[in-house]
This record gives C-alpha cells, sequence and structure tokens, in this order.
C-alpha cells in the first residue's frame, strides 16, 4: 500500500482543500462561498444536513467536517437550518445573487432522511421565492424526483445533476450501500431532461476510467453538461493512467458533441494545453 496513504499531510489537505466548505459568508448562516478544489465546483452552496446515509465509502466529508465516518452516516438535519436558509436567501435576494446555489457538497439532498424531513423541498422554495438559483447533486435517483415540479417550474433558475461511479451494481451496492442504484439515477436524470431541467452528470470521482467514458456513452442524449475530475485522496487513485483518461474522456465528449469542464486535478494531466476547455 502507497506510503502517502498514512501521510499525515493528506488529512492536511483534504481539510484544506474542503474543509473550507465550513467556511461562511459573512452574513449568512448555512449558504457559503466554499474555498479550494470545492470553489471550483460551485461558488455558493448549502448543507441542510448533518452527516449522509448514503455512506459511500471514498466519501471525502467526514474528514471535512472532522466527524468519524460511521457517525457521519448517522445525519440529521442542522440545528435551525430553514430558518438560517431564510435568513441567507433574504440576504442574498438584497445583494441580488445571481450564482447558483448547490445543495450539496457535503451531505447529500436526497439521501433517505429528506423523505421525512423534506428540507431540500423547502429550500429550492426559498430560493426560489427569492429569485435566486438552485443546482442539485445527488445520487437520490427516484427520491428527488418529488422536487422537479419545483425544478421545472423555474426552469431558468434550477439545473439538477447526478453523481456516477460505478457502472457494476454490486461495486455501487457496496461502495455506496445507501444511494440509488445508477440506473435509478440515470432515469431521473432522464425525466428531468424530458421535463425541460437543464442536467448535468459528475464524473468524480473516477474510479475506473472505462466506466466514466461508459456512462458517457450511455447518458449524452439528455445531458447539458458533463463535469469531469479524478479520484484523489485514494490508493486506487494509483492505478489510473490519468494523461490517458483524460484524453479519452475529451475525445469522447467532443465526438458527442456536448458541453464539459475538464475539473483542474485532471486537467493538469494534458498534454497539450490548447485542448483546455474552459
Ligand atoms: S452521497 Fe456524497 S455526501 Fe453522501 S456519503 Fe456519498 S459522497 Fe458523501
Amino acid at each position: 500500500m502507497s506510503r502517502r496513504i498514512y501521510d499525515f499531510s493528506y488529512i492536511e489537505r483534504i481539510i484544506q482543500s474542503y474543509g473550507d466548505c465550513l467556511t461562511k459568508r459573512k452574513m449568512t448562516t448555512i449558504i457559503y462561498e466554499p474555498r479550494g478544489r470545492a470553489k471550483e465546483y460551485s461558488e455558493l452552496a448549502a448543507n441542510l444536513y448533518s452527516g449522509c446515509d448514503h455512506a459511500c465509502s471514498y466519501c471525502y466529508a467526514p474528514l471535512a467536517t472532522r466527524k468519524k465516518r460511521d457517525t457521519f452516516c448517522l445525519s440529521k438535519p442542522r440545528d435551525g437550518v430553514l430558518k438560517k436558509f431564510l435568513n441567507d436567501a433574504e440576504e442574498l435576494e438584497r445583494q441580488n445573487e445571481k450564482r447558483s446555489i448547490l445543495l450539496s457538497f457535503t451531505t447529500d439532498p436526497y439521501q433517505s432522511l429528506d423523505v421525512k424531513y423534506q428540507l431540500t423541498r423547502e429550500a429550492i422554495k426559498i430560493l426560489h421565492n427569492h429569485n435566486l438559483c438552485v443546482s442539485i447533486l445527488t445520487k437520490g435517483g427516484k427520491r428527488s424526483e418529488r422536487d422537479f415540479d419545483l425544478l421545472s417550474k423555474n426552469k431558468n433558475r434550477s439545473e439538477y445533476g447526478i453523481t456516477l461511479v460505478f457502472i457494476d451494481e454490486e461495486m455501487r451496492q457496496k461502495m455506496e450501500p445507501g444511494a440509488a442504484p445508477v440506473v435509478e439515477r440515470i432515469e431521473a436524470l432522464k425525466k428531468a431532461h424530458k421535463l425541460g431541467i437543464k442536467t448535468y452528470v459528475s464524473l468524480e470521482p473516477v474510479w475506473f476510467p472505462e466506466d466514466a467514458l461508459k456512462f458517457i456513452d450511455m447518458t449524452h442524449d439528455f445531458v447539458d453538461l458533463f463535469k469531469v475530475g479524478k479520484l484523489n485522496y485514494n490508493p486506487q487513485q494509483f492505478n489510473v493512467n490519468w494523461t490517458v483518461f483524460r484524453n479519452d474522456v475529451i475525445e469522447k465528449l467532443r465526438e458527442y458533441g456536448v458541453d464539459y469542464y475538464i475539473k483542474k486535478d485532471l486537467e493538469k494531466y494534458s498534454l497539450d494545453p490548447l485542448a483546455v476547455n474552459y
């Protein structure tokens, strides 16, 4: 096993990169401006729940939120979250904020807990009522379809994205036990697209490059944007030739003529600086 796994700087880097998800704008308490790697993904975000019952084995959030993995999986609503979220939304509306608020970085907005609490639905309503934009990112599958009525009513202020990692369902169950099966996520994405909601797919983490490439084949007809990253902070990353993957993925995305964004972590494996697409 690689020496780097036991290197304390590895933990520090995660906390520096994502722990700043906890840094909040001065005037807000729940909606915040991430920094580092997270900011590249979205300039504003909110986490309505503390923890996530999807329990993905590769999840960085327990470290970022300084929780033990077992405790992190016992998720709960954050204290007084909707009241604080409403205050933040009012403030952002006063500032005429146009950037999307991502739900979410360190939790999933459609984990099973949300079936009971429905905080995500209330948060979307608050954002739309305050002329703010929402970007959903989830592995919740069918659970997330509940709120398509809200997203489709406010298409110009909504986008819906799913994360896809494993093609093999057994592997998915092992690595993302609480999340929805991949076929269910793709079905939800297709429905969102049919309703005219802007859709995106997040290919990150990339565990097996061949799976990421196959997902593009499977979904490109109903995806407006692909966001492609790599795998970090896991020994599996050393089994992948990221230069080859970067070139293969760009070639495929260009063949299909779809919009894409290559994250900086992967882009640094570029062999051709002119190929940068952002
Ligand atoms: S869905 Fe996201 S936040 Fe939840 S456990 Fe998986 S990686 Fe972590």
